[in-house]
């Protein structure tokens, strides 16, 4: 089988090595008008297209931004930084700009130009300083032209290890005892920007061993695996998930990774594989860890298939940390009281917050750890995944071998200081 290696297909310099970078306050709707904005551009006094996406590229990175967001909105186009799941307003531009700035991300991810009427999808690389990326750039057309999502991946970020994650110690220990598992599906699930990756490799990395052959199939390659063969799905799609997969089991592995199951195909090949006596991991999309089972028997996978396959699931999400340089006690309104279950006479309870400081731009937060769920599937568990029973019957089974939900976590993580109730209530709603 013929694996692709990605290879950086630019080599750009970063802040203050590069010649020609430019300001993009001097540009900015906000400080200048549209229309003098405007005029400049038309009289080609601006920097070119490319020159304001390499620059917002090389802030975007610099701020350690994990997506950009670049669309048409009323009058103008909005250029915005997502950092921890919160959107940052980085600059605003004529909406004369869109066209030529969509297209500029469209060439370098190799996208139609001339296709304005259907959402594309496509990616490339690009070493920046010392640092190799992975752009996925993502365009969808709306009322007022395209808007184009690029998601930045860092490839040389380095695989964390399970103790780093922030599981609590119970789930630490579930998590553990079910990468002992010699055989069987654990799924890894969660929205979109979760962390599931990188809980994924922390735990294949935990498992793998020279003893042990490790294979992985994903799309692409985010971090590169010590003691692990890695296939990527070549771009070209000349060969697919499921020919990767079937060819994998023929090299005879112990340890499978699936980048992620997105259909009741790859569902149904990921336990074919681990029923052939292989551990499989995988991460899926999923609303909670019992919901991952119905999401997976409405893609079409049979229940009997995922009863006699799946051993456990994990759900997360990401919180905020509270940045520990401005970090403040204070006290319980009562609201808050009612919200961490605490009786109204502990009125004295304290809990924490970030004042905000200079080290995390006024937002109080800094880093963000992950809160989770594992549902260790026990005998009792697999019969009613057989017998299709609701989630509410699953999860008061669940709850009977020491399941705790998601949000238990995340209370404990704000009662120790970790983050704050309003946090929580962000992510959890
Ligand atoms: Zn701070």
């Amino acid at each position: 089988m013929a694996i692709t290696p990605q290879q950086p297909n630019q080599l750009r310099p970063l802040a203050g090595q590069g010649p020609q970078r430019i300001s993009l306050e001097q540009i900015d709707a906000k400080s200048l008008s549209k229309d003098k904005i405007r005029d400049m551009f038309r009289q080609g006094k601006l920097p070119s297209a490319d020159q304001i996406v390499e620059e917002i590229l090389i802030r975007a990175i610099q701020s350690g931004a994990n997506d950009i967001h670049f669309e048409p909105i009323e009058g103008e186009m909005q250029i915005r930084l997502g950092h921890e799941g919160t959107l940052k307003r980085l600059l605003s531009l004529p909406p004369d700009m869109n066209d030529p700035i969509i297209s500029v991300l469209k060439s370098r991810a190799t996208l139609n130009q001339f296709e304005k009427k259907k959402p594309q999808e496509g990616r490339y690389s690009a070493v920046y300083g010392n640092e190799a990326l992975d752009f996925r750039v993502n365009v969808i057309p709306v009322l007022s032209g395209e808007r184009c999502l690029v998601r930045l991946l860092r490839k040389t970020a380095s695989i964390s290890r399970i103790e780093e994650l922030g599981f609590s110690k119970e789930n630490l220990e579930r998590l553990r005892a079910l990468l002992r598992s010699p055989r069987g599906l654990l799924l890894v699930t969660g929205p979109s920007g979760s962390g599931k990756s990188t809980t994924v490799y922390a735990a294949v990395n935990h498992v793998a061993s020279p003893e042990k052959c490790v294979i992985t199939v994903e799309d692409p390659v985010e971090y590169r695996l010590p003691y692990a063969s890695q296939v990527h799905l070549p771009p070209d799609k000349s060969f697919n998930f499921i020919d990767a997969l079937r060819a994998i089991l023929r090299q005879n592995p112990n340890i499978i990774m699936i980048g992620e199951i997105r259909d009741a195909e790859t569902g149904i090949v990921a336990g074919e594989a681990a029923l052939t006596g292989n551990l499989v991991l995988s991460t899926m999309l999923a609303d909670d860890a019992i919901g991952a089972i119905h999401r997976l028997l409405n893609l079409g996978v049979p229940a009997y298939w995922l009863a006699s396959t799946v051993v456990g699931i994990v759900y997360q999400l990401l919180i905020r940390k509270i940045c520990p340089n401005c970090k403040e006690e204070y006290q319980l309104s009562s609201e808050e009281l009612q919200m961490v279950g605490a009786p109204m006479e502990s009125s004295d309870l304290k809990l924490f917050r970030g004042r905000g400081c200079p080290n995390c731009l006024g937002t109080g937060y800094k880093g963000r750890v992950a809160i989770s769920e594992i549902v260790t599937i026990s005998p009792a568990l697999r019969d009613m995944i057989f017998q299709k029973e609701s989630i509410l019957t699953m999860r008061a089974e669940a709850a009977n071998f020491g399941f705790q939900a998601i949000r238990q976590d995340a209370i404990r993580k704000a009662l120790t200081g970790i983050t704050t109730l309003q946090e929580i209530t962000r992510v959890l709603g």
